[in-house]
């Protein structure tokens, strides 16, 4: 289930954080040498969320560290996005071996953290990074025709992009993500602006 407004809970990132890391719902958790719950604040704007943790990932139980994360922090960067602006997960929370992609079993165990990471936060936007985030949160099929799309389903926004790692040894695409990155930059503003106008019009009012 995805808010698209912050609720009232007892729930924590922390504590989710702590349930993901004993975490033993699926198969990935044999196998893993750190499970990744993500790495961010409630305060997030934005959530990033990829496909997996990869070798450097499950290594120190961070996300998005590697070169893939030091690409993603280059397009944030150019795109004038802080770090302290998004949260950053995985549709999965635990390595799969090799870096295959995760399995539908695995998903469907492991969504429920995420869906609690996106109610808590009720990010204004959600960055979907990569096909296989892509076709486990909305469905979707290809990535290269869609790419760059701002969507809204059941009032919350999304912005496809690819993931970084497909962009490691491809200049074109790394010059897509920064592109993406830049609309995505974009599209807060834009919803910043409409939320001042309204609360200035409200005051004038
Ligand atoms: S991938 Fe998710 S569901 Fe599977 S063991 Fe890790 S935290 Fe639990």
């Amino acid at each position: 289930m995805v808010a698209s407004a912050r609720i009232i809970s007892n729930d924590s990132l922390e504590k989710i954080a702590i349930e993901v890391v004993g975490c033993s719902l699926c198969k990935l958790s044999r196998s893993r040498k750190n499970a990744v719950p993500g790495d961010g604040q409630t305060s997030a704007k934005i959530i990033f969320i990829g496909e997996a943790p990869g070798k450097n990932e499950d290594e120190k139980g961070r996300p998005f560290i590697g070169v893939a994360g030091r690409i993603l922090d280059e397009a944030l960067q150019k795109a004038g996005i802080e770090r302290s602006q998004v949260f950053i997960t995985n549709i999965v929370k635990c390595r799969p071996p090799g870096n295959r992609i995760p399995e539908d079993d695995e998903c469907a165990a492991c969504r429920p953290y995420l869906d609690r990471q996106i109610s808590l936060i009720a990010p204004r936007i959600i960055c979907i990074l990569g096909a296989t985030a892509y076709s486990s949160i909305l469905g979707g099929k290809s990535i290269t025709q869609n790419r760059g799309k701002i969507i809204k389903r059941k009032g919350q926004k999304y912005l496809i992009t690819i993931h970084p790692a497909a962009a490691i040894y491809n200049k074109n695409l790394r010059h897509a993500l920064e592109d993406d990155l830049s609309s995505l930059s974009q599209e807060i503003k834009k919803m910043e602006n409409l939320d001042r106008n309204t609360i200035l019009d409200y005051i004038d009012g």
